[in-house]
């Protein structure tokens, strides 16, 4: 391990160690560096991207819009940036959310202490100083106290395992990396590859002006209606004079969004007043047929078949070929145990004579060829290739990272079994590692957890200043205790007997391939509640010095 004095010899390490040394600056970075500064730390960012907004910042691919009301999405700490502020749409697309964050990095002058083009490559612990030594691509190196990951949940992008992948000639890019000019479809043949959120924003788009497009199909997804539209200017003034009560809904709800469950079970109804409350969410803004249904669909086998044979019906009659019906309706998991995509008129998308779907449940992919793709049945040919395959989530931006804790440990082969950590905020053996978004902490309307944790995290950094002291490191007996929560939440859930990123499964990354309890999945006033218990119980679950 490196020394102080090794340290000192190196003309690429900075000569000054800052408080606080933050990676990414998306939603979560933005805030943590807000917080800090005014705690008075002395704090830099760095940033892989050129720009702020991390998600918003990569995710440019046509249609790409979040699945949040926007104004539930949005920073709710400022009230006088949510009345500047004027959300366009209910669901706002990508370019807006992406202005939005450059407007907040601007207001509150953020951009001064972010160092963009800055990928973090390694993080390690240094016993004998007790700070963190972070290193670059390029090469530097920079210490600080306090390390605080914000590195996404979604933002480590995986390309498929497939054969002939460098051999395409055309064109082809992942939805995560899309390029900053626009690219244009008219009168080509491109094939999506993914058919999961992302995937289904970006085939409607791509069906609009493409001469052929190709949807391969590995895994159907239940997928419900956005029905998202302009925000007229009366409903924007009733917007900004609602969100005191716009956020309070959102702090009692079971996940952060202004949808919570039912509190009637499926079948404590009639079968009219069943089909008619189905029919009343179908129709409805948002993740209400998901987080607002039902209290049992996500845990009830049968209550579950219930609304999964209310939307395949939905999905029949939409779709005019009974045949492609069959192919989009999943066979192999209930609705909503893994994440629903909302959609406008991705159905429909499929009456049209320029779209073509591919079961690769039928026909796997055998390898990419120079001018396409074959099939076991077929050979394709296109002009762009469309990677929509996602991410190696939660855990997978760490893994990109060497994060070294106390005695060299590795985070990574910590984590090898999965992730273990105290409120998804500290890992043991790693003093002063702060994550934001971590593994299983409350995810659902993301930003509101991101609130959440940053003041958090604030509130701890802030009491350590005000009382001395210099290190904070999680007790072994608390991550267990944390662990056995997060693994008691999850149990009965049927999402959890279903591969997803949810439950850690990337058929495209090495070594997951395995279930592990990836996320929390108990309600998000619970874990606020357990989180504010640490704090007025004086952190005793921490080994603070
Ligand atoms: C397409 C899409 C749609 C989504 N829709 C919704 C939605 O509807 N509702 C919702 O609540 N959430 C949604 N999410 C989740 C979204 O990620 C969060 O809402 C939120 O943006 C997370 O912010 P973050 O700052 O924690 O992480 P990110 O926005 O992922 O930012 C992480 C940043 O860290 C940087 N970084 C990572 N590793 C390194 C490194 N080693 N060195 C330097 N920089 C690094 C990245 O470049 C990135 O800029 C969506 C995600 C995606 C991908």
């Amino acid at each position: 391990m490196a020394t102080t004095n090794a340290w000192d010899a190196d003309p690429r390490a900075a000569s000054q160690p800052f408080d606080a040394i933050l990676i990414g600056a998306g939603m979560s970075g933005l805030y943590m560096l807000y917080r800090l500064r005014e705690l008075g730390l002395k704090v830099r960012a760095f940033e892989a991207g050129t720009g702020v907004g991390g998600t918003w910042y990569w995710n440019r691919y046509p249609g790409a819009r979040f699945d949040s009301e926007s104004y539930s999405y949005g920073y709710s700490f400022s009230p006088e940036l949510l009345q500047e502020w004027s959300w366009s749409e209910h669901f706002a697309a990508q370019p807006e959310t992406l202005r939005y964050l450059n407007y907040v990095a601007d207001k509150f002058d953020l951009r001064g202490d972010i160092q963009f083009k800055s990928r973090v490559t390694s993080a390690h612990y240094q016993d004998a100083s007790g700070s963190w030594e972070v290193r670059l691509a390029d090469g530097s190196r920079y210490r600080s106290r306090f390390l605080i990951t914000a590195i996404g949940l979604l933002s480590a992008p995986t390309m498929p395992r497939l054969e002939g992948l460098a051999s395409f000639r055309g064109q082809s890019f992942h939805t995560a990396a899309w390029p900053h000019e626009p690219v244009s479809f008219a009168g080509k043949r491109v094939a999506v590859l993914g058919t999961g959120a992302t995937g289904v924003q970006t085939i409607q788009e791509v069906a609009k002006t493409a001469a052929h497009l190709t949807v391969l199909q590995r895994t159907a997804n239940w997928c419900a209606p956005l029905h998202n539209s302009q925000i007229d200017a009366d409903t924007q003034r009733r917007i900004k004079a609602a969100y005191p009560e716009i956020f309070a809904r959102c702090r009692e709800t079971f996940a952060c969004f202004l949808h919570t469950p039912d509190q009637r079970a499926t079948f404590e109804v009639t079968a009219e007043e069943r089909e008619a409350f189905f029919e009343k969410l179908y129709a409805e803004r948002g993740f209400g047929i998901w987080q607002g249904n039902f209290r049992d669909i996500l845990s009830d086998r049968a209550a579950n078949a219930a609304i999964s044979d209310f939307v395949a019906r939905k999905i029949r009659a939409r779709v005019h070929d009974p045949a492609v019906a069959e192919k989009l309706i999943p066979k192999d998991h209930g609705f909503g145990t893994r994440r629903v995509p909302l959609e406008t008129f991705y159905y429909e998308v499929y009456n049209q004579p320029n779209v073509e779907l591919v079961d690769l449940r039928q026909t796997p992919i055998a390898r990419i060829t120079p001018t396409g793709l074959a099939t076991r049945a077929a050979t394709y040919a296109f002009d762009l290739i469309i990677y929509a395959t996602g991410f190696d989530a939660i855990t997978g931006s760490f893994d990109r990272i060497d994060i070294r804790g106390r005695g060299s440990e590795s985070l990574k082969a910590k984590w090898a079994k999965g992730p273990k950590t105290f409120l998804g905020v500290q890992v043991e053996g790693f003093p002063n590692m702060f994550m934001l978004m971590g593994p299983h902490t409350a995810l659902g309307n993301i930003p509101r957890s991101i609130e959440y944790n940053v003041e958090w995290v604030a509130k701890l950094i802030g009491h350590m200043y005000q009382h001395g002291l210099t290190r904070a490191d999680a007790l072994p007996q608390a991550v267990a205790a944390w662990t056995d929560f997060v693994l008691d939440k999850g149990r009965g859930l049927l999402s959890n007997e279903v591969d997803s990123w949810m439950t850690g499964i990337n058929s495209n990354v090495e070594g997951k391939q395995t279930r592990v309890v990836a996320r929390y999945s108990g309600s998000a006033p619970a874990y606020r509640q357990r989180c504010d218990e640490v704090v007025a119980q004086g952190y005793r679950e921490l080994a603070l010095a």
